[in-house]
């Protein structure tokens, strides 16, 4: 008989890892930025009617080192490029990143020199959001889903950053 079937229903079984994933991913805090029109939509999705509050994550930071997820909300030019960047490291670990559109995702109608062609040449991304502009309940639905991966991320090491630092040594080297 399993250890479920002996305990009196209504018995709660859990990890530390997933409680910490529950309670992570309830408290979720956004850097403060916006980049093009898709930030509109992105500002509008904290607004009192669609009410991120209900997720744990109404209050967007103005410090980087406060925030630990970058929601990149329209195109990237090549001079912001590096600041972006240098945003996206002074967040603390565990941190994550939205793509919200499709400029910030692939450059989108913006096929020339000045955009950079993804975000994804600067920061890793958890989850891409097609559109032009997504709309908030696009957005909400993709802080939901990365909700999800926050729930099941391993604590202590964050896989996407050491893979990520391992391509940069192996290309310095
Ligand atoms: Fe603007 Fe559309 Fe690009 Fe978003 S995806 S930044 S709305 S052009």
């Amino acid at each position: 008989m399993g250890l479920e079937e002996k305990l009196p229903s209504g018995f709660l079984l859990t990890t530390v890892e997933q409680a910490a994933g529950w309670v992570r991913k309830a408290s979720v805090f956004p850097a403060t930025f916006g980049l093009a029109c898709c930030a509109i939509e992105m500002m509008t999705t904290g607004a009192g009617r669609y009410d991120l509050a209900r997720f744990g994550m109404e209050v967007f930071r103005g410090s980087p080192r406060q925030a630990d997820l970058m929601i990149v909300a329209g195109r990237v030019s090549q001079k912001m490029a590096p600041v972006l960047r240098q945003v996206y490291d002074q967040m603390p670990n565990p941190k994550w990143v939205i793509s919200m559109g499709v400029c910030a995702s692939s450059g989108g109608m913006f096929n020339n020199y000045a955009i950079v062609q993804g975000v994804d040449h600067i920061v890793p991304v958890d989850i891409y959001l097609p559109g032009c502009p997504p709309r908030p309940e696009m957005l909400m639905d993709a802080i939901l889903k990365l909700h999800q991966k926050i729930q099941t991320s391993k604590l202590g090491v964050n896989a996407k950053e050491a893979a990520r630092e391992a391509e940069e040594a192996a290309l310095k080297a």
